[in-house]
């Protein structure tokens, strides 16, 4: 999936000069059109912060990749780009190394092109195999106006959820009082420290990910706002009394961890959850929680993960003390 700008077909030329005068026109994709619509490609990281409000708004669709950007040999699988590392999610094996080449070649500035063998262990981690240019997994990456140090050799981090973050750093009201209990290198902690002030607690049990999060917190001189806490998120919730806010993004267990976080919350207190799950499964998620005495705010799907099944982004008021 891509995002896209949506306009109407009489808005569609000024949107275009304004992402094009901006930066923010993804090239390597197709200008989609239907009946009464036309979708813009946009840069991986582009916000609607970045653009500015107009009578338009960002979706995620099919993109289609601009042949001329991937010849002799395309690219049809999906990649993130992560400062100047480019992640492919897949690669045929035979083309793999040409493929990966093509794209260091178009795309401008990329250090290093890996693929993705799969997210292992706790801590989540990336294997990743060097299919072309330097084999370095330290990068510097930009999102929403904040400065992330990546290390995809000793932490967790996907770009993917850069507008998820940037819209729950726009619920957040000052003074709340907030756990991210899988915080990684902190990425939805320093979005909502950015804008919002709150003391805000960011466990993860990868202590080289909070050392990164202590160094995040440095490079976006946000010191005092966020709180990094190594260790077990379901032991150090416990911790912790009326908080405002608690954000799980584990997305295949945090399940198992609501109900030891659910004392901790306050009542009429946020939970946002994340989940990577079926259509089924996902309501036979909400119903077990309404069951906890959780209320459902808003559900949504952030992204598509594979034939089945999505990520989603699941909001709850806690309604039972
Ligand atoms: N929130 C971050 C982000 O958006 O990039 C990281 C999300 S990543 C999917 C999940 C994180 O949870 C990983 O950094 C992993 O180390 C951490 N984790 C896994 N189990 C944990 C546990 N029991 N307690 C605390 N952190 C845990």
């Amino acid at each position: 999936m891509k995002k896209h700008l949506k306009t109407l077909k009489k808005d569609a030329e000024s949107a275009i000069s304004k992402l094009k005068s901006r930066g923010m026109l993804d090239h390597d994709f197709r200008i989609k059109k239907d009946i009464d619509h036309v979708y813009m490609p946009l840069k991986d990281n582009c916000t609607i912060d970045d653009i500015g409000s107009g009578p338009w708004e960002i979706v995620d669709i099919e993109g289609v990749e601009n042949e001329r950007k991937i010849m002799p040999q395309k690219y049809s699988g999906s990649y993130d780009t992560i400062g100047d590392i480019i992640v492919m999610k897949y690669a045929d094996p035979e083309r793999s190394v040409e493929l990966a080449e093509n794209l260091m070649k178009y795309r401008k500035g990329t250090r290093a092109v890996f693929v993705d063998r799969g997210i292992k262990g706790e801590f989540r981690k990336r294997s990743l195999e060097l299919l072309a240019g330097e084999d370095r997994r330290v990068t510097t990456y930009r999102e929403n106006g904040l400065i992330f140090k990546v290390d995809l050799d000793k932490a967790y981090f996907s770009p993917r959820l850069a507008t998820e973050r940037l819209m729950i750093s726009k619920e957040v009201n000052d003074g709340e009082f907030i756990v991210d209990m899988f915080a990684g290198v902190g990425p939805f902690s320093l979005n909502i420290a950015r804008t919002r002030k709150c003391r805000i607690v960011a466990i993860d049990s990868n202590c080289e990910a909070i050392s990164l999060l202590e160094e995040n917190i440095k490079i976006n001189r946000l010191d005092g706002n966020v709180v990094p806490v190594c260790g077990d998120a379901g032991e150090k919730i416990t911790e912790y009394t009326d908080v405002d806010r608690i954000i799980m993004n584990l997305p295949h267990e945090a399940h198992l961890f609501v109900e030891k976080a659910l004392p901790s919350l306050k009542h009429k207190g946020t939970l946002n959850y994340y989940e990577i799950n079926t259509v089924e499964n996902i309501e036979k998620r909400m119903e077990e929680f309404r069951a906890m005495g959780l209320e459902l705010v808003y559900k949504r799907v952030v992204h598509g993960y594979s034939k089945l099944e999505s990520m989603y982004s699941l909001e709850f008021r806690k309604v039972s003390v």
